[in-house]
C-alpha cells in the first residue's frame, strides 16, 4: 500500500484487494458502513440501503459470518471487491443516491456505452428500474412497430442536428453489434430485427471482427449473413412491384408517364445499391427526387403507395429473416 492515498489502507487479510485504491470523489460517504472496491476505486455506501435496492447486492454485501464478505477491511469498514468497472458501480450509485440523476429522465441522451452499462449492471444485479429504462430507451431505437419505423434515422451517422429533439440514446450503426449481442444474452428479443438489420449495413470486415474479438458467435454473424441475402430478396421484390405497375387510372398523360417510368427505372438502377440495404428506407425520402419531371402526380402517388405496401411486407417478414418469432411483436406482447 505504499502508493495508496492517505486514509485509505486495507489490512494484511485483504489479499484479493488491488495495492492502489483511491477513494471515488463522489460516493465516500462518512456514515457508510461498507466500502465496494471497483477497480482500483473505493466507495463507502451503505450495506442496508443497496441490499434494499438489490437482491445480488444483498448475497454478495450478507454478513461476513456467512463468508461473502469476506475478512477485508478499509478503514475499519468490510470491504466487498467486486468484479465490475469503477463506471459500472458509479452508474448503480448515481441512480441509488442521486434523485438529479441522468439515467432516468427521457429528455436526456445517453451515450450507447452508458446505455449498455445500465443494462449490464442492472440485470447483474437486479436492479430492474435501471435495466428496464436501459431497454426503453434500445426499443425507441430499435422499433418493433413499423410506423415508428418510417423516422428510422436514429443513429448519429445521420442524425441531422435539431435542438428540439433528444434522442434516447447517442448511437452509431456500428455499435448495433453490442445491441445484438446484448439482446441476445439477455433474451430481449424485440429490439433483435431492427438491430441485425442495422448490422446488415455493416461490412463483412466488421461483422466478421465482432466474432474475433469475442463479441459475436458464429450463429450470429451466420443470422446477420442470412438476412442480408434475404433482404436483397425483398429489396429487388419492392422495386419490381414499381415497375409493374400501369399508369394510375387519374393519370394526367399516359404517354409522358409510360416514357417517365422507363426512364425512372434506368435512374434506380444507375442510384440504387441493390445490396438489400435500403429495403426499408421509405419512398418518401427519395422517391419524389428521383421521379421529378418523370411522371405525373397521380401516378407518383400510385408508385410510392404500392412501394410503401411492400416495404410494409418485408418489415413484416423482418423478424422471420433474423430469427425471430413471432414478428412482429404487438406492444402487448412485449
Ligand atoms: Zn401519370
Amino acid at each position: 500500500m505504499t502508493d495508496a492515498p492517505p486514509g485509505i489502507s486495507s489490512n494484511d487479510k485483504t489479499g484479493t484487494l488491488p495495492t492502489e485504491i483511491s477513494r471515488s470523489g463522489d460516493f465516500w460517504l462518512d456514515d457508510g458502513n461498507i466500502v465496494l472496491v471497483a477497480e482500483h476505486t473505493s466507495y463507502k455506501v451503505h450495506r442496508s440501503f443497496l441490499a434494499r435496492h438489490s437482491p445480488v447486492f444483498k448475497d454478495i454485501l450478507s454478513l461476513p459470518q456467512t463468508g461473502n464478505v469476506g475478512e477485508a477491511q478499509i478503514e475499519g469498514c468490510p470491504a466487498a471487491q467486486l468484479s465490475d468497472s469503477a463506471d459500472d458501480i458509479h452508474i448503480i450509485l448515481s441512480m441509488l443516491y442521486d434523485s438529479d440523476h441522468q439515467y432516468m429522465s427521457p429528455s436526456i441522451t445517453l451515450p450507447f456505452e452508458t446505455v449498455a452499462a445500465m443494462l449490464t449492471v442492472g440485470m447483474k444485479y437486479q436492479i430492474d428500474k435501471l435495466s428496464q429504462e436501459a431497454i426503453r430507451r434500445l426499443k425507441i431505437c430499435f422499433p418493433t412497430e413499423f410506423a415508428k419505423f418510417a423516422d428510422y434515422n436514429v443513429f448519429m451517422n445521420y442524425y441531422e442536428c435539431d435542438e428540439s429533439a433528444s434522442p434516447p440514446i447517442e448511437i452509431f450503426e456500428e455499435e448495433a453489434i453490442e445491441v445484438v449481442r446484448l439482446a441476445s444474452m439477455f433474451d430481449i428479443p424485440a429490439i433483435l430485427p431492427a438491430a441485425y438489420y442495422t448490422c446488415a449495413h455493416l461490412s463483412v470486415e466488421e461483422l466478421f471482427s465482432a466474432v474475433n474479438k469475442q463479441r459475436w458467435t458464429m450463429s450470429m454473424l451466420q443470422t446477420c449473413i442470412k438476412g442480408q441475402s434475404e433482404l436483397r430478396q425483398r429489396d429487388l421484390a419492392q422495386l419490381n412491384v414499381l415497375f409493374r405497375r400501369e399508369v394510375s387510372l387519374s393519370c394526367s398523360s399516359e404517354n409522358h408517364c409510360r416514357g417517365g417510368m422507363v426512364e425512372l427505372l434506368k435512374k434506380l438502377q444507375e442510384t440504387r445499391s441493390l445490396s438489400g440495404m435500403e429495403a426499408l428506407v421509405p419512398a418518401s425520402r427519395w422517391f419524389e427526387d428521383l421521379s421529378a419531371g418523370l411522371v405525373c402526380n397521380a401516378c407518383a402517388a400510385t408508385c410510392m403507395s404500392a412501394y410503401e405496401d411492400a416495404r410494409r411486407e418485408t418489415w413484416n417478414g423482418l423478424g422471420g429473416m433474423f430469427g425471430v418469432h413471432p414478428w412482429p411483436i404487438t406492444e402487448k406482447a412485449l
